[in-house]
């Protein structure tokens, strides 16, 4: 097996950097810095940990197109969205600079003793196994609100975006943040049973597939440490017949075709009531053919290559897979290289099996339905329960399906956004455990009782 990780630009093939993998003996050793760098860092007060997060902040809006750059050039989305992806964890930032006092605050409890309260305390090192779709946004996502608790982050990044890894782990550095408390292992994965083993470190997040899931829960179960999971989803977009079209469209399409459709939350099942749906196809085709398609270091390119090859492998295999079994293209279906077309088929059933995974690609899917009575079924009839949105103007279904939704999140007349604001994560296959928002922040808390008599 080599010793490199190559990380290479999915556009041009150009073989960006390599980075040699860390050995064991390596790895031993930056465990024991990480558990060091938490005995000094849960030692500081709230106030301090805000003031380095505070200046890694400006680090970051410093370096804002130098990193979007690397985004672009490792894994393959336009810059626009690379520089949106930057932007985003400022504002998460800002939220968690705001609100961590509030958030982290004691709880007082009225009984029979003196006093009693619950506090939120840090409980170690993390260990924080991380996708290549968003290569900052979702170790930020992680890592900032953990760090001001008091925990410090070990990263495992994939390997197509370590040359981002080193990135971040700089802009920390920089921003004056004491050795090891965020730290980059650039490990297979062979060696992340040793990291969870680690006595200093109490716990496990990762977001990706259902695949690495189920492995990295097991590791967690095996070494009874907490583990979050925040994997894939197939989520559902429903246009009924009172549904703003034109808006459903332009909201689906954009949620479709978004970082070249590799995004957890994207609306990858259309489920629209036969009423509307010639309009809303021939809607979403109007908008494929204006799409700005090609170089994602242009400026105005707004789709551009999938992040791997094997990843458009796997798309086009899947669609053959559902078109062998009766669905029908109404555009695209094609690949040149790593580039796949924006593409839409029709006529496809629940009974077909590729609908029961995840398309983690620009393809969209649509099912016909006829009855309101219909929807529940078809919405949760996947194992994935991420998100869900639902375009109508029928107060009285839309109050009707919510409780019914076997997701983490739905959308009423919107798409699926994640926002620092609130909490974020799946049901059923989708993962357990929240990021964002105040419970995202509680979940490697130690959330400790007290009472005093
Ligand atoms: P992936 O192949 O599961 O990889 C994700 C991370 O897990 C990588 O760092 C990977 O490292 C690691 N990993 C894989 N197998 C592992 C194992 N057995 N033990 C320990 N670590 C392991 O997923 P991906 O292709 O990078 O990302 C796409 C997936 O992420 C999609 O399913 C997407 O929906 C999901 N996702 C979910 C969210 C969410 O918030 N719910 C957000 C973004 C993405 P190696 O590559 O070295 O194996």
């Amino acid at each position: 097996m080599s010793n490199i990780f190559q990380s290479v630009n999915p556009y041009t093939g150009e073989v960006l950097s390599s980075f040699t993998k860390m050995n064991e003996v390596a790895l031993d050793s930056q465990l024991e810095e990480s558990a060091a760098a938490f005995r000094l860092w849960a030692d500081y007060s709230l106030e301090q940990r805000k003031k380095y997060v505070g200046l890694f902040a400006e680090e970051l809006k410093a370096h804002r197109q130098e990193l979007a750059e690397l985004i672009t050039r490792e894994m393959g989305k336009p810059i626009r969205e690379s520089l949106a992806e930057v932007d985003k964890c400022g504002v998460l930032i800002d939220y968690y600079l705001q609100h961590a006092d509030a958030i982290l605050a004691e709880r007082k409890v009225n009984t029979e003793f003196s006093e009693s309260y619950v506090r939120f305390d840090p409980i170690g090192g993390v260990l924080a196994i991380m996708p290549w779709n968003f290569p900052l946004w979702q170790v930020i996502r992680f890592a900032i609100p953990t760090l001001l608790l008091g925990n410090v982050v070990l990263l495992k990044h994939a390997p197509n975006v370590l040359g981002c890894g080193e990135y971040i782990q700089a802009l920390f550095h920089n921003a004056g943040f004491p050795s090891s408390v965020f730290r980059h292992f650039i490990i297979e994965v062979e060696l992340v049973e040793k990291v969870i083993a680690h006595p200093s470190v109490q716990g496990v997040t990762l977001t990706g597939s259902d695949r690495a899931g189920r492995a990295v829960a097991a590791l967690a179960g095996k070494h009874l440490k907490k583990c979050v999971l925040e994997l894939g989803g197939s989520d559902a977009f429903v246009v009924t017949e009172t549904a703003d079209v034109q808006a459903a469209a332009a909201k689906g399409f954009t949620s479709r075709m978004l970082n070249s459709g590799q995004t957890c939350i994207a609306a990858k099942r259309f489920i629209v009531h036969e009423s509307v749906v010639e309009e809303f196809e021939q809607k979403i085709q109007a908008l494929s053919e204006d799409l700005v398609i090609g170089d994602p270091l242009e400026a105005n390119t707004v789709m551009s290559v999938m992040a791997r090859e094997d990843l458009v492998d796997e798309l086009e295999r899947q669609l053959d897979q559902l078109l062998a079994q009766g669905a029908e293209l109404v555009f695209g279906g094609n690949r040149i290289d790593n580039h796949f077309e924006p593409t839409l088929v029709r006529g496809v059933k629940p009974e077909m099996l590729p609908y029961q995974e995840e398309f983690f690609g620009p393809v969209g899917m649509i099912t016909t339905y006829s009855h309101k009575e219909e929807l529940p079924d078809l919405i949760n009839k996947v194992p994935h329960g991420l998100g869900a949105s639902v375009w109508t103007q029928d107060e009285l279904l839309a109050n009707s399906l919510i409780p019914k939704i076997q997701t983490g999140f739905v959308a009423i007349n919107e798409m699926v956004k994640s926002d620092p604001r609130l909490p974020f994560g799946g049901a059923k296959q989708s993962g357990f455990g929240r990021e964002m928002g105040q419970e995202g922040m509680l979940e490697f808390a130690n959330m400790k009782t007290v009472i005093v008599n």
